[in-house]
């Protein structure tokens, strides 16, 4: 199935100049970045994005990071976009990503250590976790006119 799914490069992700080889990652396996911004996440769209976690005891340190910088957001698509996506990218604990998947070949942190120091985990990189996360997300972050609709190469020649 064609899906999209919304993917944010996450302020540590645009600070250490990252952005290029990650978004190379998913243009080589053939997704389609269908939006594409820049923007400085207010307090106000950190709580919305993540509500599910602001009543839980990292939220205070993952607000501050998600806020402290830049971040880049796409909407990517393709075949079980949301799945591949997450594949890429690798587990949300670094310390647990395979070496191959974004996380585990930038970043190592473990749960354990930013506990400790009460800091939200460095992990690079958003994305959807399932259909219903995606449409609100990308809801969220875009509007309809930002998103893109165009045949790229591989679609072009399959
Ligand atoms: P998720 O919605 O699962 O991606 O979680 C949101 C983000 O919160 C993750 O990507 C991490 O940056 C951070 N995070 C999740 N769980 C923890 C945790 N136990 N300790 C610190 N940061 C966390």
């Amino acid at each position: 199935m064609i899906e999209k799914t919304l993917v944010l490069i996450k302020p540590d992700g645009v600070v250490r100049g990252l952005c290029g080889n990650i978004i190379s990652r998913f243009e080589n396996a053939g997704l389609k970045i269908v939006g594409m911004k820049m923007l400085w996440v207010s307090r106000d769209m950190a709580k919305e994005h993540y509500k599910e976690h602001v009543d839980k005891p990292f939220y205070v340190g993952l607000e501050k990071f998600i806020t402290e910088g830049p971040v880049v957001g796409m909407v990517i698509e393709g075949n079980d976009a949301i799945e591949v996506v997450r594949k890429i990218v690798g587990p949300t604990e670094p310390k647990a990503a395979q070496p191959g998947t974004i996380r585990g070949d930038f970043s190592h942190i473990s749960y354990k250590f930013a506990d400790n120091k009460n800091i939200a985990v460095k992990n690079l990189i958003h994305a959807s976790a399932n259909q219903e996360d995606a449409e609100r997300e990308i809801s969220l972050w875009f509007a309809p006119e930002q998103i893109h609709d165009y045949e790229n190469v591989f679609e072009k020649t399959l």
